[in-house]
Order: structure tokens, then C-alpha cells, then sequence
């Protein structure tokens, strides 16, 4: 039986050939992928001379080549378009691969060579580049243990895997909550949803073969329209308290013990590094530096974002006594009185803009914003396949040249997770040659009847634009070495991209391309001011939401924390020191902060978002400043310094380098119509 990742692939530019890739596949090409992995690090380690960047970095950099390529395939599989078997196929794979890394990161003998070099860096003769890439790896092996003693290398690497297996166990605690509490709702309780909401809640209690014509669960996509939308306030009530409830019921997934746990195993393993906390470990490794500079940040903005969420609430119960409602705003009402003072004061229905918001014309428009600030052209490959039908495939070029492939996975389906994201099938690098990278974008919108337009809201063009300028930052990264390429960037700045990119969707010429999908009309100007006004509603109830759980986040990871702690009374504490407003829940309560317990990806670290929003605010600033979104010179910089450089230099140079002086946090603040707001002095801390 052949396997094609045990073959050449022979397709255009080497794509992945999805339709001879089959299931039963993974498992023997991980398994040969692993072993060859293993060979190649043997042969460094056993190197007989001397260690010299080529013999080592550029053999590692050269190395897992295989691994790389079922591994990446695989992964955006395993998200994008799964099933039984895969997931079986994952949980099985997932302590082996986790071994395999840990058996690399803390082997003495590879760390040796590494450090040698990094010890007379200096005197080696390298570029800068080069030169980046070696302390790269020096600090990927280092954060991951390499200088511990023999003994506590064993303990770190216990810590490792039993995290492992925590992170996941809390991941499908909050699922089997998610989907295992349902609300059965009659006709009357659905009063008020959207139609594509009322299908939704119809095809639930169908699925679930409920004797009611209605349901919900508690997954965001499901409760939203609910708190939203929903008139009866004991139907909103009780979805309400089943959503912030998730993985908090005492029940068998309850993840209560499993938070005390990671944090003590997190606060173990700083300390193992020798440092004071597992935030201070984290932020070691990214652009805010300390926990110090991040929660500074964090302070900054609450404290405006507080007080305009006061003084909407005060406006919010003026809509309730003017209806007569005898009762005082609660959580579950905030959301659905926002969207009654949104129209209120601005006059304007998100569905009023979406014939205008086509998906495929926004699509274009992603590509038109990118090629005229960075002279790339997108040219459909029908003949190149994706792994769906579904998917399109573009072949991308700049200067004549093919620079890379463009994969557009937009329709939610059974077997893809919510949410939108960008990964790659392959990086881009120069190391033997010209490789090329293969990108693809993941987003989830349901896909209309055959011959119908599919719509966006206003958010989900925004996130066309947010995921495709990820999807730019591996298209358009021309680096040297793998390890530096692309998105391979620290948590805070890999948003900047992304975010940055979402700016021009909302600019005057790419307005004026999303013509209406019938008449071909563009959008008219008092609809596009009605649409900028209504931009800045309930930026308070946001700010204050996201900024209390990342606040959180850096409490969590700051404090010593011993098994037993009582997770709901720290939790309390911490809203309490910030002087959290009642009516407002955190965005992610710890029981299903997905973010920092099923892996580590964000812990201490969700406070990135807004620290690369600072940058994509001010970075914008830019463009306006020169008078022209697409102003050459400003455009030209940002390619050379963020689109195309990877992690090839220090951040804040980059950025600076970019924009000609340090960032400064009052776009943000003007962005979220928070810049008018002195701080408060209530005598309320943090
Ligand atoms: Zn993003």
C-alpha cells in the first residue's frame, strides 16, 4: 500500500495531494516521521567535530523536515475537518509527540553544542539574521529546561506531560458542560431571535430529539443570540447562568481542582527556572518584558473602560424604567438593552449593512488592500485541490514571482471547531533554496443554499481581514531560516498583523468596492456615518469584560498558589481589588478560561491582544497621518520591517523602525471612544 508522505509530492509547487491523502496514513508517516526526526538528532549530537552554526543550527533548522510535513497537514486536519478516527488518532499521538520535543529540548548533549556556540556568538562571524536564529534556539532550550540539573530535569519534564494531560482534561471538561446542558425552549421563549438564530435553536432540539420545538446549549455561538436578542428576561436568565457556569457544577467535569493544580505545577516550574512566578517567566519571552509593563497597560485601560461602562449602565436602566420594568439591570440583561441603546442612539441595524458585505467581494477586497500596499496579485488554481471542496486556492505573486499559496476554508461545517484562524501546510525559508510558503485561512460562515450570496455582519468581514493578515504574514515572509519565518513571532506582536490589516476594511476605497450584491450600489454616505457612530456602542461593557480577564490571567500567574486554594474566592478577589461592576461577568471565568488551562499557549498571556491593539492603533495612525491609507513610503516600511520580517529582529526596533518612534497607547483608547475619559478616583484600586 503506498503512502504519500512517504512519496515526493508531485504537484504544483509540491502541495500537499489531499485527495490521496487517507486516514489510516497519519499514524504510519508519524511514526517514520518521528524516528527519522530522532536519527537527524543523533547525527548532530554525534558529530565528531567541533560545533559550528552549520553543523548544529542549520542542521536543526534542517531537521523534523518530515515530521513537518504530516504534522502541519494533520493539525489543520484534525481542526478544520475531522472525525472519530482522527481524534482518536490525536489523543493517541499527543503524549508521544509531547515526549519526542521534551527528549530533544533536554538532551545535555545537543544543549552542550548549542551553548558553545552561544557563548562566542560574537566571534562567529554571522549576520544578523543568523545570528537571531542562534539566540532563538539557545532561549527555546533554555525556557525548556535545558540547563536544569539531572534531577530536576526529571521532575520539569514530569511537570510537562502532566500538564499535558490537565490541559486537555479541562478542554473537554468545558466541552462535555457545553454541550451537556441544554435548554429546551418553547415558541413564546424564542420571542425576538434573528431567523438564523431560530434555525439554529430549531435544528438543536431536532438533533437532540427534544420534545420542545426549541434549544439551546451553553457553546458562545448558541448563548450569544439568547442574551442578545431573547425577550423573556428568565429565559435569558437562565441561559445566562448555564454559560458562566461552564465547567463550575460540581458535577465529573468540573475543573475546579484541575486549575489548582496547573497553577501550583506552573508556579513549580518557574521557580525550577529560577524565576518568581510563572507571569514573570512568560513575559520573559515577549514584548511587554515583565508583568509589571503588561499590567500597566491593563491598568490603563480599565480605568476608562470602567467608567464608560458605568455610565452606560446608568443609560441601560433608563431603557428598563422607561419600558416600566420594575427591576434593576442584571447580567443577563445587559446585552439585550446595549442592543436597544444602539439603535436608539445611532439608528442602525447591522442588517442594513450586510448585502453590501458579500463574502467573496470582501475576499477581493483583502486581496485589493494587499496589493496596493504590497504589489501581490492572487490568481485562482482551480486545479490545485484543497481538503474539502469547499476550500479555494489561490497562487500568490509579487514582482513576477510566485511567493506563495493562498488556501480559503470560509464555510462552517460538521467536523471544523468554531472560531477562525490562519496556519500553513509549509513555512517559507531560503536555507536550500527558495521554499515557498502554503497558507490557509479558516473562518466559519454558514454556507448559503446553492446560488444565494453569503452575507457577513459587519464582524465577520472584519475577521476576513483580521485572519488574511496573518494569512499575508506568512505569505509575505522572506527570511533565511524556518524557525524565524513568518508568524513565528511572540504572542504580543503576532496580533499586530492581523489587527492592523482589519483598519482598512473600514477605509474609504475599500468601502467604496463593497457594492451592493444585487443592485451594485454603493454603500450610501449617512448609512456609513450611522455605521462609524454606532462603531464606538457598548465599547465599555468590551473593555471591561476582556481587560477583568486578563487581569485575572496575570493574578493567577503572579501569586503562589498551593493545591487546595479556593479557585471562587481568588477569582472574587480579584474583581473585587479592580472594583469589577455586578452587571458585567468576565469575558472567560476561570472554570472555562480556555485560554490559560488547556494549554499554555496564552496563560499569562491574554493580555496580548490588547498590547498588539496598542501597536495596530498606533500603527494605523501612520497611514492617516500621511493623509492616504495606501501611502507608498509608510506601506514600503511596513513590508520591510513587519509583513516580511518574521522574527529576524528585535520587536520594539521593528516597530519602531516602522513607524519612527516608540508606540503610544492613545489610538487605542481613541479607537475604543474611550480617549475622553479622565481615570476615576473612587478610591477603588487597579
Ligand atoms: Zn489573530
Amino acid at each position: 500500500m503506498t503512502n504519500p508522505f512517504f512519496e515526493e509530492w508531485a504537484t504544483p509547487f509540491g502541495v500537499p495531494p489531499f485527495a490521496e491523502i487517507k486516514t489510516e496514513h497519519f499514524k504510519p508517516a508519524y511514526e517514520a516521521a518521528l524516528k527519522a526526526h530522532e536519527a537527524e538528532i543523533a547525527a548532530i549530537v554525534g558529530d565528531a567535530n567541533a560545533p559550528s552554526f552549520e553543523n548544529t543550527i542549520v542542521a536543526l533548522e534542517r531537521s523534523g523536515a518530515q515530521l513537518d510535513r504530516v504534522d502541519l497537514v494533520f493539525s489543520q486536519l484534525g481542526s478544520a475537518n475531522t472525525n472519530e478516527t482522527l481524534q482518536g488518532i490525536e489523543r493517541d499521538l499527543a503524549p508521544v509527540v509531547a515526549r519526542h520535543w521534551n527528549a530533544i529540548f533536554l538532551n545535555p548533549a545537543l544543549f552542550a553544542r548549542i551553548d558553545a556556540l552561544y557563548q562566542k556568538r560574537a566571534e562567529l562571524g554571522l549576520d544578523a539574521e543568523a545570528l537571531r536564529v542562534l539566540e532563538r534556539y539557545h532561549l527555546d532550550f533554555v525556557r525548556s529546561g535545558a540547563k536544569l540539573s539531572l534531577a530536576d530535569r526529571e521532575r520539569f519534564a514530569g511537570i510537562v506531560e502532566r500538564l499535558a494531560v490537565l490541559g486537555t482534561e479541562f478542554g473537554q471538561n468545558v466541552l462535555a458542560d457545553e454541550q451537556n446542558t441544554v435548554f429546551a425552549l418553547s415558541e413564546a421563549e424564542v420571542d425576538g431571535l434573528p431567523d438564523f438564530a431560530r434555525a439554529a435553536a430549531a435544528e438543536m432540539a431536532r438533533d437532540r430529539k427534544l420534545n420542545a420545538p426549541y434549544a439551546v446549549t451553553t457553546s458562545r455561538s448558541s448563548v450569544e443570540p439568547v442574551l442578545h436578542f431573547a425577550r423573556d428576561r428568565a429565559v435569558r436568565e437562565k441561559v445566562w447562568r448555564g454559560f458562566v457556569k461552564r465547567g463550575a457544577n460540581g458535577n465529573a467535569s468540573d475543573n475546579h481542582a484541575i486549575i489548582g493544580e496547573i497553577l501550583r505545577l506552573r508556579g513549580e516550574q518557574a521557580k525550577l527556572l529560577g524565576y518568581e512566578s510563572y507571569a514573570a517567566y512568560k513575559l520573559a519571552d515577549s514584548m511587554a518584558g515583565t508583568p509589571k509593563a503588561a499590567r500597566g497597560l491593563l491598568e490603563q485601560v480599565w480605568k476608562p473602560g470602567r467608567q464608560r461602562a458605568l455610565d452606560d449602565r446608568v443609560a441601560l436602566q433608563g431603557l428598563i424604567d422607561e419600558e416600566g420594568g420594575d427591576f434593576a439591570l442584571a447580567a443577563w440583561d445587559w446585552r439585550y438593552y446595549a442592543e436597544k441603546l444602539r439603535l436608539a442612539r445611532f439608528d442602525f441595524d447591522e442588517n442594513e449593512i450586510k448585502p453590501y458585505l458579500e463574502l467573496w467581494k470582501v475576499v477581493e477586497a483583502a486581496f485589493h488592500v494587499a496589493s496596493r500596499l504590497f504589489g501581490v496579485s492572487f490568481v485562482p488554481r482551480e486545479d490545485i485541490e484543497g481538503y474539502h471542496p469547499d476550500v479555494r486556492v489561490w497562487e500568490v505573486q509579487r514582482e513576477g514571482k510566485t511567493i506563495g499559496i493562498f488556501y480559503g476554508d470560509y464555510f462552517a461545517r460538521a467536523g471544523k471547531r468554531s472560531g477562525a484562524w490562519m496556519t500553513s501546510f509549509r513555512k517559507q525559508a531560503k536555507l536550500d533554496g527558495a521554499v515557498i510558503p502554503l497558507v490557509v485561512n479558516t473562518c466559519n460562515y454558514l454556507k448559503p443554499p446553492e446560488g444565494q450570496p453569503a452575507l457577513l455582519s459587519l464582524d465577520e468581514a472584519r475577521t476576513v481581514f483580521h485572519e488574511f493578515g496573518h494569512g499575508l504574514h506568512g505569505l509575505l515572509s522572506n527570511v533565511t531560516y524556518p524557525r524565524i519565518a513568518g508568524t513565528s513571532v511572540v504572542r504580543d506582536f503576532v496580533e499586530l498583523p492581523s489587527q492592523l490589516y482589519e483598519h482598512w476594511l473600514e477605509s474609504k476605497p475599500v468601502l467604496a468596492r463593497l457594492v451592493h450584491y444585487r443592485t451594485g450600489e454603493p454603500i450610501s454616505q449617512a448609512l456609513l456615518d450611522r455605521m462609524t457612530a454606532a462603531g464606538k456602542a457598548n465599547k465599555g461593557f468590551e473593555t471591561v469584560e476582556f481587560v477583568s480577564s486578563a487581569i485575572l490571567d496575570m493574578d493567577y500567574h503572579s501569586a503562589a498558589i498551593s493545591e487546595n486554594e479556593d479557585i471562587p474566592s481568588l477569582e472574587r478577589k480579584t474583581l473585587d481589588d479592580i472594583g469589577m461592576p455586578e452587571e458585567i461577568a468576565l469575558r472567560h471565568a476561570s472554570t472555562h478560561f480556555l485560554h490559560l488551562f488547556s494549554g499554555d499557549g496564552y496563560a499569562a498571556g491574554y493580555y496580548s491582544y490588547l498590547w498588539s491593539e496598542v501597536l495596530d492603533a498606533d500603527g494605523y495612525g501612520a497611514f492617516e497621518e500621511a493623509g492616504d491609507p495606501f501611502d507608498k513610503e509608510t506601506a514600503d516600511r511596513l513590508y520591510k520591517y513587519v509583513y516580511s520580517a518574521g522574527g529576524s529582529r528585535d520587536y520594539a526596533e521593528a516597530y519602531r523602525l516602522f513607524r519612527g518612534r516608540d508606540p503610544d497607547v492613545k489610538g487605542l483608547l481613541e479607537d475604543r471612544g474611550l480617549a475622553d475619559l479622565i481615570p476615576i478616583e473612587d478610591g477603588v484600586a487597579g
